[in-house]
């Protein structure tokens, strides 16, 4: 068998490996031998010679190298294959019959750091963010296409982290059939249709999905304020829980058109629906205190740790005008999908928030990833959904 390429560890750098974080630092490097290129599979050693495990090799990023395996073996087709079985399991235990869109890898929560599958029905939209799965793009397509039949695989590596692995943004069809219109999904009995093209992510936040049927669930009756509504996703929802009135803002046109797309696939015409476009921070300083439920899902405000107090007088700003906009008994479900904003920091804001709006509120839950974004639990990296359903008086 061919020797891989090897990097060894300075002295007691191999602590975090041990604990099973996948990440090794390039600042954690004392040496690299073999032929060793960007995406090229390495073996790993401690400084005292202990192999430690395989992944995937980057010399310019940051993360030097990206843990496979533990194991010393073949990193082949059959390898990657188990692992893509292993995902689907998971998924289709938990979500069939409820939606035919999730997440299919969620990249080193599913051990396969750098790879996202999102599964929309039987069109597939891969994003490869690293050195490492772009050159298995070839061995994954084919896998994924004898395990799941899709009619489409298209790619959407358009994200800027890209830069960071040396690779430009790309994005266009991989397998199949080109995708002429927005796919139809079904969650949760809703229906939308998805631009996997242009849409904002993979074109659309699959991770609230829960969130969305939560609301669902509380909305008969119910005046709804849905603020960064995107196509609708959680408007949708409310619409076919039963909601009496709901009001939509989001600062992109084209989302307020497909929201309103949405409400018509839904059949939701008759109830009074007001899309608003408009940045939510003034649109909601001229709205009505006069909401049973408001939602809050803003963009990640904080790109870095630098931004978080800025990013968090935003958060404030946000909780404290939703408080004002609501009735008493009402619920707020507020989220944040900033890595660096963590539970116990938002909590806080919600608090300030809270005392400035001279409301009394009772915490009814905390919402996080659905079962489809598993987190390694070495790699709490990978958290950045948080979410807090509030009653408030
Ligand atoms: N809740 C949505 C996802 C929200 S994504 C769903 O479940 O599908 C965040 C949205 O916020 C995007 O559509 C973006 O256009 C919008 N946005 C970002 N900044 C904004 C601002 N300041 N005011 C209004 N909308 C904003």
């Amino acid at each position: 068998m061919k020797r891989l390429p090897k990097i060894t560890l300075e002295k007691g750098k191999e602590k975090p490996l041990l604990r099973g974080h996948p990440w090794v630092f390039s600042g954690a490097v004392s040496r690299t031998e073999g032929d060793i290129s960007p995406g090229a599979i390495a073996e790993v050693y401690s400084g005292d010679g202990n192999f430690l495990g395989m992944g995937h090799f980057n010399p310019h990023s940051q993360i030097i190298l990206r843990i496979l395996t533990r194991e010393r073996e073949v990193l082949d087709s059959s390898f990657f294959r188990e692992r893509l079985l292993q995902a689907k399991a998971l998924r289709e235990e938990r979500l069939k019959g409820k939606t035919n869109a999730y997440r299919l890898i969620n990249a080193e929560g599913d051990f396969l750091p750098g790879l996202i599958v999102d599964r929309y029905g039987e069109i597939f939209v891969l994003q490869c963010l690293t050195a490492g799965m772009e050159r298995l793009k070839g061995l994954l397509i084919d896998n994924l296409v004898k395990i799941f039949c899709p009619k489409s695989i298209y790619e959407r590596s358009d994200v800027s982290t890209r830069k960071e692995e040396g690779l430009s943004e790309t994005k266009g069809l991989l397998y199949g059939d080109a995708i002429l219109k927005p796919v139809e999904i079904e969650e949760y009995g809703c229906r939308f249709r998805v631009d996997v093209e242009e849409g904002q992510k993979t074109g659309f936040y699959l991770d609230q999905r829960e969130n969305r049927f939560f609301l669902q669930k509380v909305s008969k009756g119910k005046s709804v304020l849905d603020c960064f509504c995107y196509t609708g996703g959680f408007s949708v929802h409310a619409g076919i829980g039963g909601a009496q009135e709901i009001t939509l803002v989001d600062s992109s046109d084209e989302a307020l058109e497909r929201a309103k797309d949405h409400v018509s696939l839904n059949q939701l015409r008759k109830i009074p629906i007001h899309p608003i476009r408009g940045d939510v921070f003034e649109v909601m300083r001229g709205l009505e205190p006069d909401f049973d439920i408001v939602i809050l899902d803003p963009p990640p405000f904080v790109k870095k740790r630098a931004h978080l107090v800025h990013a968090s007088r935003g958060y404030k700003d946000l909780n404290l005008q939703a408080f004002r906009l609501l009735k008493e008994g009402g619920l707020l479900l507020t989220f944040s999908c900033s890595h660096y904003m963590d539970w116990d920091l938002f909590q806080k804001i919600i608090f300030s928030a809270a005392v400035d709006a001279k409301r009394k509120v009772q915490l009814l839950a905390r919402r996080g990833h659905p079962i489809d974004h598993p987190i390694h639990l070495s790699h709490p990296e990978g958290e950045y959904l948080r979410g807090f359903i509030c009653r408030v008086w």
